[in-house]
């Protein structure tokens, strides 16, 4: 008898995870897993925002796929998924199709524009290891040009749309490469200006008051200006229209004003909520007794607080334990679990040295939130590969 199918979507958080313990939970005679990925790397997306500014180089944030599954147990497939075919059980990828038993969705999000005029065209947005590197090399191109074409102040200016934790871990960056490039490219510091616009009447809105208040006054000092209750209305090649009508010209803008789930699971026709599905207790998908959502893709409830949980890699991994112990269960006729996730706290990094978070009913400012930042990296690249993995991608330095 043919061994079962397990196809795993998406090689980031959720998807390699996912592979990582489907590989530890089942033996090579069980079942035969392939994992499909855009590109032959995993990467950290936890970590863009630092490629994305400069402060940090993108090989560091990839690690090759090989370096992570074992390549005799878990197939290998690079390639774009272009096509779920739910009810054929057949994925259409762009250079083949693929049938499954069971199987794993974990492409992760798109961003999300609430169809904002221009903003897709405009607008970049902090994604991927390909879409950060377009970011980098475009702000030192501007500055580049900024003594070359008559001072024009838009090419100096940044504007970052949104501050929730993208906007603001990516203005922490900007405060600390800003500097470097003004030394390189012989401008005054005092003409960029940075500018990280939002919406809602706060930075970082139903965060901590205390630790939202100490991001703000560090990143003001560090030159980064701040307009909420301010909602971007129109993004053009000129720069941004404010809901109040101002304009701000800028040859640069950072979309960071939240995601959506991929549209490839919108499109395959199953029922989402902002691209997200609603998963069932045990993260299948509902109707769909063999599919499982993990990550982004996968809308779960906080019932508590009776709202969804913010999509985070800290829940995308936790999902990918559960989802590799119920296929197994699903293929042996055991029970299915619950997932139930383990909240442990959100730390924000404000750039080197400095960060705000809450682990438990702690609150970390500066150096120490830092270092638990760093701590919480490590970590996961532990459960990805062991101390080597961490050695050799890890931030060793916690101070
Ligand atoms: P991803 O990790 O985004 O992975 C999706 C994968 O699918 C990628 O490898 C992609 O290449 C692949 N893929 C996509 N489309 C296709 C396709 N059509 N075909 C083939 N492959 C495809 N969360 C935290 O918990 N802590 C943090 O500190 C934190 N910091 C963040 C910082 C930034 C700058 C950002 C942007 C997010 C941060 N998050 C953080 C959120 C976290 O990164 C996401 O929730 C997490 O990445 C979700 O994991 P995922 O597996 O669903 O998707
Ligand atoms: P988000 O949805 O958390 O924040 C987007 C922000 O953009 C919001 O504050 C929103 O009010 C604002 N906004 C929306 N429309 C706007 C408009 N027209 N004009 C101006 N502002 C507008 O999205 P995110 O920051 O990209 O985060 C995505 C997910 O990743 C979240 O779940 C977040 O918790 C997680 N994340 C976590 C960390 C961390 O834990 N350190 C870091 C980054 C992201």
């Amino acid at each position: 008898m043919s061994k079962p199918k397990i196809l795993i979507l998406g090689g980031g958080y959720g998807g390699i995870m996912s592979a990582v313990r489907l590989q530890k939970e089942l033996g090579s005679d069980e079942a035969e897993v392939t994992i499909v990925n855009k590109h032959n790397y995993h990467y950290q997306t936890t970590w863009l925002h630092e490629n994305a500014a400069g402060t940090l180089h993108h090989d560091k944030t990839r690690i090759m796929i090989d370096n992570i599954i074992d390549m005799n147990k878990v197939n290998f497939v690079q390639d774009t998924v272009v096509e779920i075919k739910k009810d054929e059980k057949r994925v259409i990828l762009e250079n083949q199709e693929l049938t499954y038993d069971y199987l794993v969705i974990a492409l992760g999000s798109d961003p999300e524009t609430f169809g904002i005029q221009g903003l897709k065209e405009n607008a970049f947005s902090i994604r991927s290891i390909n879409s950060v590197r377009k970011i980098r090399e475009h702000i030192d191109y501007s500055f580049a040009r900024y003594n070359n074409e008559g001072h024009k102040d838009e090419l100096i200016t940044i504007v970052v749309g949104g501050a929730g934790f993208t906007g603001i871990e990516f203005v922490g960056e900007l405060a600390d490469r800003v500097p470097e490039l003004c030394r390189e490219y012989d401008i005054p510091r005092e003409k960029v200006r940075i500018v990280n616009i939002e919406a809602a009447p706060t930075v970082l809105p139903g965060f901590d008051e205390e630790l939202v208040e100490y991001a703000i006054n560090n990143l003001e000092r560090r030159g980064i200006e701040f307009l909420v209750n301010t909602p971007i209305k129109e993004c053009n090649t000129d720069g941004v229209v404010l809901a109040n009508g101002e304009e701000i010209k800028a040859n640069t803008i950072v979309w960071t004003g939240g995601v959506r789930g991929n549209h490839l699971v919108e499109e395959a026709g199953f029922e989402t909520m902002r691209g997200r599905v609603k998963v069932d207790k045990d993260l299948r998908m509902p109707g769909f007794d063999y599919i499982f959502v993990a990550g982004d893709c996968a809308l779960i409830i906080d019932e508590e607080a009776n709202r969804p949980y913010p999509p985070t890699a800290q829940i995308a991994i936790q999902q990918a334990y559960t989802i590799g112990r119920n296929i197994k269960a699903l293929m042996n006729g055991g029970k299915l679990e619950e997932f139930k996730p383990d909240i442990k706290g959100t730390v924000a990094s404000l750039g080197k040295g400095e960060a705000i978070g809450k682990v438990g009913n702690k609150k970390l400012f500066g150096a120490t939130a830092s270092a638990m930042k760093k701590v919480i990296d490590n970590r996961y690249l532990f459960l990805l590969g062991g101390v080597p993995m961490v050695i050799k991608k890890g931030k060793l330095k916690l101070f």
